[in-house]
């Protein structure tokens, strides 16, 4: 929508619940958030959306779960100790960190005019130590991508599960990364959710599956509900590829401050199983039965952020419209993603008799919906506030619901009204939402 701004999304997301800034009593901890009951709920029916479509609906993808913690070791083999960097400049005055990327040619501090130092490399990982005794060998990193656990376990899987190629894992978890400049709310965060898949296929197959990939997860963000104006490909120009990458294309969503990638597809060649043979001593070719041959397949790698795409929905779905003299802000997620499916709002809550019949009927759709009561307040303040946090359907239970066993249904998006009978209810809704 014309005139939109981040912060309309950032004030909805603490009124209503969605998510808050981390440690807010102690004055906030700068760049981290935390999600509240109605982020977790939409946060987490990313990720089953996601799981869905690259796990449970495929034959070919298994899912798995690493730690966080692993051997110091699998970050050297990744390349992540020698080259995870980003080229930063501190300003000697007023100590304001950039990145040399975002200087563009400036030779003075962007804030204060400040002289600035040289650029430095700077390690994105976040270093700790494990066990009671500091030294060199406690030394572990918290995993900058979920990755390098999907390689690491290359040999449990085919050893447990004897997949052929071509063949998937998918993890989703945390990921850490130092970030020089993090920022615009959740999109840049230096604690956040990744959804990845490593798809191990023969390599003289990987330029085509690289493009399957690409339109793949191109298509997932649609059938979500994403317009189609607000998603775009971009191609990585050779330069600008990891050391790893023979090809990559990120899908990039047009955020209120610019188009930025929500998630990358690359061709990781085999660099990793490589890498990891030669660091562990492990052999990780893969055995091909017809020809008897042993090699290292290729690796096509969707990998996406979990919290960027939260923001990228939300964005997308948050609308304003005029409804007579007043502006109904509404957010219109996907029924797959709407963190409640229905609100039941009893229209007199002073009348016990309708409160009980609104209750029971919660109670009884809480077995198959997200379903919510909510009697705080006026019907016209209840419909607001479900249509603020994209609750799909209002249920109203009246005086005549007591004589004639129905209730009326209102549609968030239409707003049109149904007159539904009480035992066809489940019906109704199961026909629209699942
Ligand atoms: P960027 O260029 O924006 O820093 P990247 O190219 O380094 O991202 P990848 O290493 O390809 O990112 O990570 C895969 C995905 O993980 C990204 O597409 C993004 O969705 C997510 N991601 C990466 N870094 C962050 C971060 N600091 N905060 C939130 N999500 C992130």
């Amino acid at each position: 929508m014309a005139g939109f701004e981040l912060d309309k999304i950032v004030s909805l997301c603490k009124r209503r619940g969605f998510i808050f800034s981390g440690s807010d009593i102690y004055g906030g901890l700068a760049n981290t958030w935390d999600y509240g009951p109605y982020g977790v709920e939409l946060k987490n029916n990313v990720k089953a959306a996601w799981w869905k479509a690259v796990v449970y609906r495929r034959e070919d993808i298994l899912g798995m779960d690493a730690g966080i913690l692993m051997h110091a070791k699998v970050w050297e083999a990744s390349g992540h100790v020698k080259s995870f960097f980003d080229l930063k400049s501190d300003c000697k005055s007023c100590k304001k960190r950039f990145k040399t990327v975002d200087l563009k040619d400036k030779s003075r501090c962007p804030e204060c005019g400040g002289e600035l130092t040289e650029s430095r490399p700077f390690n994105l990982m976040f270093e700790t130590r494990q066990g009671p005794i500091e030294d060199e060998g406690s030394l572990v990193y918290l995993r900058p991508e979920t990755a390098q656990g999907m390689f690491v376990n290359f040999l449990n899987i085919l050893d447990s599960r004897h997949p052929k190629l071509p063949f998937g894992l998918a993890q989703i978890g945390k990921a850490f990364r130092n970030e020089v400049t993090p920022g615009n709310f959740i999109f840049r965060t230096r604690e956040f959710e990744q959804m990845e898949i490593e798809y191990f296929v023969y390599p003289k197959d990987a330029d085509r599956y690289y493009e399957y990939w690409v339109n793949e997860r191109f298509n997932w963000y649609l059938n979500l509900g994403i317009k189609k104006e607000n998603l775009r490909l971009r191609p990585h120009a050779k330069e600008e590829l990891a050391h790893y990458a023979l090809a990559c294309t990120d899908i990039e969503y047009k955020f209120p401050f610019g188009w930025s990638e929500l998630e990358g597809v690359a061709n990781r060649t085999d660099f990793d199983l490589r890498q990891h043979s030669e660091f562990s001593g492990k052999d990780l070719r893969y055995f091909d039965d017809a020809t008897k041959e042993r090699f290292y397949p290729y690796i096509i790698e969707p990998s996406g952020g979990v919290d960027r795409s939260v923001l990228a929905f939300l964005v997308d779905a948050y609308d304003e419209e005029k409804v007579k003299d007043d502006i109904r802000v509404v957010l219109r997620l996907h029924k797959d993603l709407a963190p409640t499916k229905v609100a039941v709002l009893p229209l007199l809550k002073n009348r016990p008799e309708i409160v009980e019949l609104a209750k029971k009927i919660t109670q009884d759709l809480k077995k198959t919906f997200v379903c919510v009561y909510d009697d705080t307040g006026a019907i016209g303040k209840l419909y607001r506030r479900q249509d603020e946090v994209g609750t799909l359907y209002c249920v109203t239970v009246d005086v005549q619901s007591l004589e004639d066993r129905q209730v009326t249904i209102r549609d968030r998006d239409t707003m049109k009204q149904d007159r539904v009978s009480i035992d066809k209810l489940k019906e109704y809704l199961n026909e629209r939402l699942r």
